[in-house]
């Protein structure tokens, strides 16, 4: 279903000098506690390199990715036809009246785009990955760019009892968010190493909870757990992988929900769902995949197999919806998500940007985004590599 569009070879090179010149302006001009914390103290190191995940100088995932980066490199400026809107998408705007009331069944989701959400669970406000911000870069001025306007102001939330964040990349910490979020007394959750950037921006040390892979902390009645994940981290550098990624379990008195963050597809999710699930609802990761670095990120297809792995009764896919941070059509993610749930026998919640929804009700299966030409899982797969070997894929379950 359409051909990509090739640039000639003069165009990729003005295109590469241009970007080349763009980040030495980047560099020069803007400040650096936009790009994150480059230094630590020696207690904080001492705390990170202590990590059963840290060795050579950095964290590594327990089952090495694999990339065809001279491949991704040459197709960058490629684009996508439908990779971003051609209209208005339809949010549901509100100055968050809806949450004003706390929810009849203990459990309701208010997705924002790409992986920033709500989530009001057994009576605690959590957000994920919130990115009020335009961007998701060091800089206001260059970057992709959000679709849509936030579909609540961020001072008409409600208090929030904890801010958890997955990973340092752009799309998931963002520095305006945070300073927000910070003014108003937020509490921090966050991966090993993550706490560097919050105490280089101000956030005090008492707020912030860092945690290993396995590790928990509470949140009134609630229990976070950091979950493993595969993928990797840094700001300017986006495999530096000085700070750790993670995914969160959030198990409350009545219910039982799992985050996956960012990650490829990995074996040890069973481990997930035999120790924390069975989860009343997953947020996955679903969008910004490619074939030519299919470990870093699910694809539809492993997203739902994910859902599968951690015993997840209800999917709701994530990471799409905000941004275009791959070539592939902006609906594509959804789209293929509900072919391979129909498949698997999966449920599938895809709440409108900006809808409140309480997963018991299921008030929004609904298809709030246009039709347009998407590649199914047969013409683009994305498979995983099993241990960073090419040749060596994870078997995708057939759909009978
Ligand atoms: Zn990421």
């Amino acid at each position: 279903m359409g051909a990509e569009r090739r640039k000639p070879v003069w165009r990729r090179v003005a295109w590469g000098g241009a970007c080349a010149a763009a980040l030495a302006a980047l560099v020069l001009s803007s400040a650096c506690s936009s790009f994150g914390q480059w230094s630590r103290s020696p207690q904080e190191q001492a705390q990170v390199q202590a990590s059963p995940q840290w060795h050579d100088g950095q964290f590594n995932n327990p089952q090495p990715m694999w990339s065809d980066m001279k491949r991704a490199l040459w197709r960058a400026f490629d684009s996508e036809p439908g990779q971003s809107p051609a209209g208005p998408v339809p949010v549901l705007r509100s100055q968050g009246e809806a949450l004003a009331v706390a929810p009849a069944s203990g459990l309701r989701v208010t997705w924002f785009g790409h992986s920033s959400t709500l989530l009001e669970i057994d009576g605690q406000r959590v957000l994920l990955d919130p990115i009020w911000s335009e961007r998701p870069s060091p800089v206001s001025w260059a970057g992709p760019k959000r679709w849509f306007a936030p579909p609540i102001p961020l001072d008409k939330l409600p208090a929030i009892d904890a801010v958890l964040v997955s990973h340092d990349h752009y799309d998931h910490l963002d520095r305006a968010t945070v300073m927000a979020l910070q003014a108003r007394g937020a509490r921090f959750i966050v991966p090993l190493g993550i706490g560097g950037h919050l105490r280089g921006w101000g956030v005090p040390n008492e707020r912030i909870v860092e945690l290993d892979w396995w590790q928990s902390t509470a949140v009134g009645t609630l229990q976070v757990t950091a979950t493993p994940a595969r993928h990797a981290s840094g700001r300017i550098n986006p495999q530096a992988d000085h700070t750790l990624w993670s995914g969160f379990a959030l198990v409350g008195p009545q219910h039982r929900v799992w985050y996956s963050g960012d990650t490829g597809l990995f074996d040890e999710m069973n481990d997930i769902g035999a120790r924390l699930g069975p989860f009343d609802l997953t947020l996955i990761e679903s969008g910004q995949y490619d074939a030519d670095w299919p470990d870093w990120h699910l694809g539809p297809e492993q997203a739902v197999l994910a859902h599968q792995r951690v015993r997840g009764q209800l999917m709701m896919p994530v990471h799409w919806g905000l941004f275009a941070l791959a070539h592939h059509g902006w609906t594509e993610p959804v789209e293929r998500v509900l072919a391979a749930a129909a498949c698997q026998h999966v449920s599938v919640l895809t709440p409108q940007p900006g809808q409140s929804v309480e997963p018991q009700q299921r008030a929004s299966a609904s298809r709030w985004w246009p039709a347009q030409p998407w590649h199914t899982a047969a013409e683009r797969p994305v498979i995983a590599t099993k241990r960073g070997d090419a040749a060596q894929r994870v078997e995708l379950p057939r759909c009978s």
